[in-house]
Protein backbone atom coordinates (compact mmCIF):
# COMPACT_ATOMS: atom_id res chain seq x y z
CA UNK A 1 0.00 0.00 0.00
CA UNK A 2 1.60 3.17 -0.92
CA UNK A 3 1.37 6.14 1.60
CA UNK A 4 -1.14 7.68 -0.19
CA UNK A 5 -3.80 5.06 0.10
CA UNK A 6 -2.40 4.33 3.70
CA UNK A 7 -3.65 8.23 5.47
CA UNK A 8 -7.10 9.78 5.05
CA UNK A 9 -6.79 12.18 2.08
CA UNK A 10 -8.70 14.98 2.58
CA UNK A 11 -11.20 16.63 0.46
CA UNK A 12 -11.93 20.66 0.12
CA UNK A 13 -15.63 21.53 -0.78
CA UNK A 14 -15.44 25.36 -1.68
CA UNK A 15 -19.20 26.38 -1.76
CA UNK A 16 -20.84 29.23 -0.14
CA UNK A 17 -24.40 27.06 -0.40
CA UNK A 18 -24.84 24.90 3.63
CA UNK A 19 -27.28 22.64 1.68
CA UNK A 20 -24.86 21.48 -0.93
CA UNK A 21 -22.38 21.31 1.94
CA UNK A 22 -24.20 18.86 3.86
CA UNK A 23 -25.32 17.17 0.63
CA UNK A 24 -21.68 16.13 -0.31
CA UNK A 25 -20.68 15.09 3.17
CA UNK A 26 -23.41 12.62 2.64
CA UNK A 27 -22.08 11.38 -0.77
CA UNK A 28 -18.45 11.49 0.45
CA UNK A 29 -19.79 9.12 3.65
CA UNK A 30 -21.16 6.60 1.08
CA UNK A 31 -17.61 6.10 -0.80
CA UNK A 32 -16.71 2.88 -1.23
CA UNK A 33 -13.45 3.09 -1.19
CA UNK A 34 -13.53 4.98 2.65
CA UNK A 35 -11.27 7.13 4.36
CA UNK A 36 -11.84 10.54 3.19
CA UNK A 37 -12.54 13.74 4.28
CA UNK A 38 -14.45 16.34 2.89
CA UNK A 39 -13.47 19.76 4.42
CA UNK A 40 -15.73 23.21 3.66
CA UNK A 41 -14.96 26.74 2.97
CA UNK A 42 -18.16 28.83 2.18
CA UNK A 43 -16.68 31.79 0.32
CA UNK A 44 -14.14 32.82 -2.08
CA UNK A 45 -11.32 34.20 0.60
CA UNK A 46 -11.47 30.98 2.92
CA UNK A 47 -11.40 28.71 0.07
CA UNK A 48 -8.48 30.37 -1.16
CA UNK A 49 -6.72 30.51 2.15
CA UNK A 50 -7.71 26.68 2.55
CA UNK A 51 -6.65 25.86 -1.14
CA UNK A 52 -3.64 27.15 -0.50
CA UNK A 53 -2.56 25.64 2.39
CA UNK A 54 -1.45 22.56 0.42
CA UNK A 55 -2.97 19.94 2.64
CA UNK A 56 -5.90 18.69 0.39
CA UNK A 57 -5.69 15.79 -2.46
CA UNK A 58 -8.61 17.07 -4.13
CA UNK A 59 -10.45 19.99 -4.59
CA UNK A 60 -14.15 20.78 -5.27
CA UNK A 61 -15.47 24.01 -6.40
CA UNK A 62 -18.35 25.78 -6.77
CA UNK A 63 -18.56 27.58 -10.35
CA UNK A 64 -20.29 30.15 -9.16
CA UNK A 65 -19.10 31.48 -5.62
CA UNK A 66 -20.83 33.90 -3.68
CA UNK A 67 -21.15 36.69 -6.44
CA UNK A 68 -17.66 35.83 -7.63
CA UNK A 69 -16.07 33.23 -10.02
CA UNK A 70 -15.27 29.84 -9.26
CA UNK A 71 -12.96 30.05 -12.11
CA UNK A 72 -10.92 33.16 -10.77
CA UNK A 73 -10.11 31.25 -7.25
CA UNK A 74 -8.64 28.89 -9.32
CA UNK A 75 -6.68 30.58 -11.82
CA UNK A 76 -5.44 33.04 -8.39
CA UNK A 77 -4.71 29.71 -6.65
CA UNK A 78 -1.87 28.57 -9.65
CA UNK A 79 -0.56 31.68 -9.45
CA UNK A 80 0.10 31.34 -5.88
CA UNK A 81 1.59 27.94 -6.59
CA UNK A 82 -1.03 25.36 -5.93
CA UNK A 83 -0.66 21.91 -7.62
CA UNK A 84 -3.81 20.31 -5.99
CA UNK A 85 -6.25 19.23 -8.74
CA UNK A 86 -9.73 21.03 -8.98
CA UNK A 87 -13.33 19.68 -9.94
CA UNK A 88 -15.90 22.30 -10.38
CA UNK A 89 -19.01 22.05 -9.70
CA UNK A 90 -21.93 23.73 -11.24
CA UNK A 91 -25.86 24.29 -11.36
CA UNK A 92 -26.35 23.87 -14.87
CA UNK A 93 -25.07 21.38 -17.46
CA UNK A 94 -23.97 23.53 -20.36
CA UNK A 95 -20.79 23.47 -23.12
CA UNK A 96 -19.58 26.22 -21.83
CA UNK A 97 -19.11 26.57 -18.56
CA UNK A 98 -17.11 22.68 -19.57
CA UNK A 99 -15.08 24.55 -21.65
CA UNK A 100 -13.97 27.46 -19.53
CA UNK A 101 -13.61 24.89 -16.49
CA UNK A 102 -11.02 22.97 -19.35
CA UNK A 103 -9.45 26.22 -20.00
CA UNK A 104 -8.87 27.21 -16.78
CA UNK A 105 -6.73 23.87 -15.45
CA UNK A 106 -10.08 21.89 -14.07
CA UNK A 107 -9.63 18.14 -14.03
CA UNK A 108 -13.23 17.82 -14.28
CA UNK A 109 -16.51 19.45 -14.12
CA UNK A 110 -20.09 18.00 -12.40
CA UNK A 111 -23.79 18.95 -12.80
CA UNK A 112 -24.62 19.00 -8.66
CA UNK A 113 -28.27 17.39 -9.94
CA UNK A 114 -26.43 14.48 -11.36
CA UNK A 115 -24.17 13.85 -8.81
CA UNK A 116 -23.95 10.22 -7.34
CA UNK A 117 -21.40 8.70 -4.73
CA UNK A 118 -20.49 6.52 -7.53
CA UNK A 119 -20.02 9.92 -10.17
CA UNK A 120 -18.17 11.51 -7.46
CA UNK A 121 -16.17 8.79 -6.12
CA UNK A 122 -14.72 7.76 -9.69
CA UNK A 123 -14.63 11.73 -10.30
CA UNK A 124 -12.18 12.21 -7.61
CA UNK A 125 -10.15 8.57 -7.89
CA UNK A 126 -9.04 10.29 -11.29
CA UNK A 127 -8.06 13.56 -10.31
CA UNK A 128 -5.91 11.96 -7.56
CA UNK A 129 -4.48 9.75 -10.23
CA UNK A 130 -3.92 12.44 -12.43
CA UNK A 131 -2.26 14.75 -9.48
CA UNK A 132 0.10 12.42 -9.28
CA UNK A 133 1.29 11.78 -12.72
CA UNK A 134 1.49 15.40 -12.77
CA UNK A 135 3.68 15.68 -9.91
CA UNK A 136 5.97 12.62 -11.11
CA UNK A 137 6.60 14.88 -14.45
CA UNK A 138 7.37 17.99 -12.38
CA UNK A 139 9.62 16.02 -10.86
CA UNK A 140 11.37 14.50 -13.72
CA UNK A 141 11.55 18.00 -15.49
CA UNK A 142 12.42 20.21 -12.61
CA UNK A 143 14.99 18.07 -10.45
CA UNK A 144 17.94 16.59 -10.74
CA UNK A 145 18.03 12.91 -10.35
CA UNK A 146 21.63 12.47 -8.66
CA UNK A 147 20.18 15.21 -5.55
CA UNK A 148 16.82 16.01 -6.11
CA UNK A 149 17.45 19.45 -6.33
CA UNK A 150 15.86 21.93 -8.58
CA UNK A 151 17.76 21.47 -11.81
CA UNK A 152 19.75 23.80 -13.98
CA UNK A 153 16.57 24.83 -16.30
CA UNK A 154 14.17 25.11 -12.88
CA UNK A 155 17.03 27.47 -11.31
CA UNK A 156 17.15 29.56 -14.66
CA UNK A 157 13.20 29.90 -14.62
CA UNK A 158 12.89 31.15 -10.72
CA UNK A 159 15.95 33.15 -11.00
CA UNK A 160 14.05 35.24 -14.04
CA UNK A 161 10.85 35.13 -11.89
CA UNK A 162 12.94 36.51 -8.57
CA UNK A 163 14.70 38.81 -10.81
CA UNK A 164 11.71 40.42 -11.82
CA UNK A 165 10.11 40.90 -8.49
CA UNK A 166 12.78 41.86 -7.49
CA UNK A 167 13.01 45.27 -9.35
CA UNK A 168 9.41 45.65 -9.38
CA UNK A 169 9.06 45.63 -5.69
CA UNK A 170 13.19 47.18 -5.48
CA UNK A 171 13.76 44.19 -2.85
CA UNK A 172 16.91 42.60 -2.84
CA UNK A 173 17.66 39.05 -3.40
CA UNK A 174 21.16 37.01 -3.25
CA UNK A 175 22.23 34.56 -5.02
CA UNK A 176 24.96 31.87 -3.90
CA UNK A 177 27.36 30.36 -6.18
CA UNK A 178 29.00 27.09 -4.49
CA UNK A 179 31.30 24.93 -5.45
CA UNK A 180 33.09 21.66 -3.86
CA UNK A 181 36.74 21.98 -3.70
CA UNK A 182 39.26 19.43 -4.92
CA UNK A 183 36.33 17.45 -5.90
CA UNK A 184 37.77 16.11 -8.63
CA UNK A 185 40.35 14.22 -6.36
CA UNK A 186 37.18 12.41 -4.36
CA UNK A 187 36.40 10.87 -8.02
CA UNK A 188 40.28 9.96 -8.65
CA UNK A 189 40.70 8.86 -5.36
CA UNK A 190 37.87 6.93 -4.23
CA UNK A 191 35.73 6.74 -7.59
CA UNK A 192 33.13 7.65 -9.32
CA UNK A 193 30.23 6.17 -6.70
CA UNK A 194 31.94 8.20 -3.49
CA UNK A 195 31.89 11.26 -5.17
CA UNK A 196 27.98 10.77 -5.97
CA UNK A 197 27.80 10.51 -2.13
CA UNK A 198 29.45 13.68 -1.47
CA UNK A 199 27.14 15.01 -3.69
CA UNK A 200 23.88 13.86 -2.32
CA UNK A 201 25.56 14.48 0.85
CA UNK A 202 26.30 17.93 0.04
CA UNK A 203 22.74 18.68 -1.50
CA UNK A 204 21.04 17.36 1.12
CA UNK A 205 22.59 19.50 4.10
CA UNK A 206 22.12 22.57 1.87
CA UNK A 207 18.48 21.69 1.20
CA UNK A 208 17.84 21.00 4.80
CA UNK A 209 19.37 24.27 5.92
CA UNK A 210 17.74 26.85 4.11
CA UNK A 211 13.86 28.34 4.55
CA UNK A 212 11.38 27.40 2.20
CA UNK A 213 10.99 30.26 0.26
CA UNK A 214 15.04 30.13 -0.28
CA UNK A 215 15.35 28.05 -3.58
CA UNK A 216 18.65 25.54 -3.76
CA UNK A 217 19.61 24.04 -6.92
CA UNK A 218 22.60 22.06 -8.85
CA UNK A 219 23.96 24.11 -11.32
CA UNK A 220 26.26 21.68 -12.29
CA UNK A 221 28.63 19.18 -11.89
CA UNK A 222 29.43 20.24 -8.51
CA UNK A 223 28.18 23.78 -8.13
CA UNK A 224 25.12 24.56 -6.61
CA UNK A 225 23.22 27.36 -6.49
CA UNK A 226 21.07 28.85 -4.10
CA UNK A 227 18.44 31.79 -4.10
CA UNK A 228 18.08 33.51 -0.84
CA UNK A 229 14.93 36.24 -1.45
CA UNK A 230 15.03 39.18 0.90
CA UNK A 231 17.97 39.58 1.66
CA UNK A 232 21.28 40.98 0.92
CA UNK A 233 24.45 40.45 0.62
CA UNK A 234 25.56 40.71 4.42
CA UNK A 235 22.62 38.43 4.92
CA UNK A 236 23.40 35.86 2.45
CA UNK A 237 26.95 35.64 3.35
CA UNK A 238 26.15 34.81 6.94
CA UNK A 239 23.60 32.09 5.67
CA UNK A 240 26.25 30.17 3.58
CA UNK A 241 28.91 30.57 6.16
CA UNK A 242 26.44 28.81 8.47
CA UNK A 243 25.95 25.94 5.88
CA UNK A 244 29.93 25.59 5.55
CA UNK A 245 30.86 25.56 9.22
CA UNK A 246 28.09 23.14 9.66
CA UNK A 247 29.60 21.08 6.71
CA UNK A 248 32.47 21.19 7.90
CA UNK A 249 31.34 20.00 11.12
CA UNK A 250 29.84 17.21 9.13
CA UNK A 251 31.96 14.46 6.81
CA UNK A 252 30.38 12.71 4.66
CA UNK A 253 30.66 9.03 5.86
CA UNK A 254 30.35 6.18 3.26
CA UNK A 255 30.07 3.33 5.26
CA UNK A 256 30.34 0.72 2.56
CA UNK A 257 33.76 1.94 1.88
CA UNK A 258 34.67 2.14 5.53
CA UNK A 259 35.48 5.98 4.66
CA UNK A 260 35.08 9.21 5.58
CA UNK A 261 35.24 12.30 3.89
CA UNK A 262 35.91 16.07 5.08
CA UNK A 263 34.25 17.99 2.19
CA UNK A 264 34.61 22.06 1.80
CA UNK A 265 33.21 24.87 -0.29
CA UNK A 266 34.04 28.29 -2.18
CA UNK A 267 31.26 30.22 -2.56
CA UNK A 268 30.28 33.46 -4.44
CA UNK A 269 27.66 36.01 -3.59
CA UNK A 270 26.02 38.88 -5.27
CA UNK A 271 22.85 40.50 -4.82
CA UNK A 272 20.18 42.11 -7.03
CA UNK A 273 19.82 45.63 -7.21
CA UNK A 274 23.67 46.29 -6.22
CA UNK A 275 25.84 44.12 -8.27
CA UNK A 276 23.85 43.39 -11.56
CA UNK A 277 21.67 44.69 -14.02
CA UNK A 278 19.89 41.47 -15.21
CA UNK A 279 19.34 38.17 -14.16
CA UNK A 280 22.28 36.54 -16.48
CA UNK A 281 24.25 39.10 -15.12
CA UNK A 282 23.89 38.56 -11.10
CA UNK A 283 24.79 34.61 -12.48
CA UNK A 284 27.97 36.17 -13.99
CA UNK A 285 28.76 38.23 -10.60
CA UNK A 286 28.18 35.68 -8.16
CA UNK A 287 30.51 32.81 -10.87
CA UNK A 288 33.06 35.74 -10.94
CA UNK A 289 33.17 35.93 -6.94
CA UNK A 290 33.18 32.35 -6.59
CA UNK A 291 36.39 32.06 -9.19
CA UNK A 292 37.78 34.45 -6.58
CA UNK A 293 37.58 32.55 -4.12
CA UNK A 294 38.84 29.72 -5.69
CA UNK A 295 41.82 31.38 -7.11
CA UNK A 296 42.51 33.06 -3.29
CA UNK A 297 42.88 29.41 -1.84
CA UNK A 298 39.43 27.97 -1.55
CA UNK A 299 37.19 27.13 1.59
CA UNK A 300 35.87 30.78 2.09
CA UNK A 301 33.51 33.41 0.35
CA UNK A 302 33.94 36.35 -1.36
CA UNK A 303 31.65 38.64 -2.46
CA UNK A 304 30.75 40.51 -5.31
CA UNK A 305 32.67 43.89 -4.62
CA UNK A 306 35.70 41.21 -3.98
CA UNK A 307 35.33 40.82 -0.01
CA UNK A 308 36.82 37.95 1.40
CA UNK A 309 35.16 35.61 4.47
CA UNK A 310 36.42 33.06 5.43
CA UNK A 311 34.60 29.98 6.88
CA UNK A 312 36.13 30.10 10.48
P1 LIG B 1 38.00 23.13 -7.65
O1 LIG B 1 38.36 23.17 -6.22
O2 LIG B 1 38.78 24.10 -8.46
O3 LIG B 1 36.54 23.31 -7.85
O4 LIG B 1 38.41 21.69 -8.20
P2 LIG B 1 37.45 20.49 -8.51
O5 LIG B 1 38.28 19.28 -8.61
O6 LIG B 1 36.36 20.47 -7.53
O7 LIG B 1 36.80 20.94 -9.88
P3 LIG B 1 36.93 20.39 -11.35
O8 LIG B 1 35.99 21.26 -12.14
O9 LIG B 1 38.34 20.29 -11.78
O10 LIG B 1 36.35 18.93 -11.29
C1 LIG B 1 35.01 18.67 -11.07
C2 LIG B 1 34.77 17.20 -11.25
O11 LIG B 1 33.44 16.84 -10.92
C3 LIG B 1 34.99 16.71 -12.66
C4 LIG B 1 33.81 15.82 -12.94
O12 LIG B 1 34.21 14.57 -13.42
C5 LIG B 1 33.15 15.65 -11.61
N1 LIG B 1 31.71 15.45 -11.70
C6 LIG B 1 30.81 16.20 -12.36
N2 LIG B 1 29.57 15.71 -12.21
C7 LIG B 1 29.70 14.59 -11.44
C8 LIG B 1 28.76 13.64 -10.94
O13 LIG B 1 27.55 13.70 -11.15
N3 LIG B 1 29.26 12.63 -10.15
C9 LIG B 1 30.59 12.53 -9.88
N4 LIG B 1 30.99 11.53 -9.11
N5 LIG B 1 31.48 13.41 -10.36
C10 LIG B 1 31.04 14.44 -11.11
MG1 LIG C 1 35.00 22.06 -7.57
MG1 LIG D 1 33.21 23.02 -10.66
Amino acid sequence: MSAHTRKTRRLLLIDDDRQQQHLMQGLVKNFRSGAFDLDGAASYDEGLKKLLSGKYAVCLLDFRLDAKDGLALMREARIAGSETPVIILTADDSEEVDLAAMEAGAVDYLVKAALNPRLLERSIRYALKLGETLTQLRQLAQRDELTRLLNRREFKRILEEEWDRSIRFQRPFALVMADIDHFKKINDTHGHQAGDEVLRHVASLLAGQVRTVDRVARYGGEEFALIMIETDTKGATENIKRLGVLLAETPCIIESKNLTLEVTLSAGVATSLTDATSATDLVAAADKALYAAKRGGRNRIVQADGSVVPFR
